[in-house]
């Protein structure tokens, strides 16, 4: 294995209205950020895989109620909870999905478990879930992610929809991306989806190219925001290809297609890491949880 010096993760807890965060949340977020990034430094410090890094990190906030993932997701308009996940390994473009699930504690694992136990990339729903009961992954009953908080949540957005005023939620996706000392790059997201979507609605998240791509030498990418759009103008992709095929930066590449997102009416954002570990972090809404940490040791949280 040739080492290198450069290698480093980066996490994202979701992009969106964040002005209603008060001091407090906003600290507990910082605080399960940190220790969730510094945690998956450790695997990679440790000489760890880049794909166990960014599944332990992705795992890590599908566990805790503060994001939009796991435990803390939204609901669609009937009152149930479907989520979605992906996750891709640069060197090899092993790619694994799940869209529509209910039952299972920790998507990602089971996105991964499909790339690594299946020949497909993408399982939904019953299929999915029934491989995932196979595989011995962790289920739980709905219940488990039942939130007071998001069903009012949802309630409000109907009302809003109802009144025909503009509706902006906050939304909270997550995703971890990280390049190891072996330079594999790995990248990988897992949502709730967007509150009061049509039940059966499947977003970017679980989709390899839009809110998810990892590719060794170039880069590695997980989007957050509209997942319509981020699937129509293929995102986590189009970072790599520009650079790829105009020699753009990571810097260049990510912040003009956040900004042409903008100029579209798409919100969101995403986080890369390049080869060299370079991490970018644009977003167009008003905040977007995020943290890295680098080989030169730099730990960075921010929210807005
Ligand atoms: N992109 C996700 C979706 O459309 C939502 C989000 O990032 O918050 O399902």
């Amino acid at each position: 294995m040739i080492s290198s010096e450069n290698y480093g993760i980066v996490v994202h807890g979701g992009a969106g209205v964040m002005s209603n965060l008060t001091e407090a949340q906003q600290k507990i977020i910082e605080q399960k950020l940190t220790k969730t990034l510094i945690a998956s430094y450790q695997i990679l410090e440790n000489g760890g895989s880049s794909i166990d890094a960014v599944e332990f990190a992705v795992s890590e906030f599908e566990d805790s109620p503060l994001f939009n993932a796991g435990k803390g997701s939204v609901y669609a308009s009937n009152e149930t909870q479907e989520m979605d996940a992906s996750i891709m390994y640069g060197k090899n473009r092993l790619a694994g999905a799940v869209a529509s699930v209910r039952v299972i504690k920790n998507p990602v694992k089971l996105a991964r478990a499909v790339a690594e136990e299946t020949s497909h990339v993408l399982l939904v729903g019953d299929g999915a879930e029934t491989f995932a009961k196979k595989n011995g992954l962790e289920i739980v009953d709905p219940i488990y992610f039942y939130s007071e908080k998001n069903l009012k949540r949802l309630k409000k957005l109907k009302n809003k929809v109802a009144e025909n005023s503009s509706v902006q939620d906050k939304i909270g996706t997550v995703g971890a991306v990280a390049i190891d000392k072996a330079g594999n790059i790995s990248a990988a997201t897992s949502t709730g989806g967007m509150t009061n979507k049509m039940p059966g609605r499947v977003g970017d998240s679980p989709i390899i190219g839009s809110g998810t791509w990892a590719q060794n030498g170039v880069c590695g990418v997980s989007s957050t925001g509209h997942g319509e759009f981020f699937i129509k103008y293929q995102v986590a992709r189009e970072v790599c290809t520009r650079m790829e095929y105009l020699n753009q930066s990571l810097k260049e590449s990510t912040t003009n297609i956040i900004n042409e997102l903008k100029d579209i009416g798409a919100s969101g954002g995403l986080i890369a890491i390049d080869k060299d570990a370079n991490i970018s972090t644009p977003f167009n809404t008003d905040g977007m949880i995020r943290g890295s940490i680098t080989s030169n040791k730099t730990l960075s949280v921010e929210i807005y």
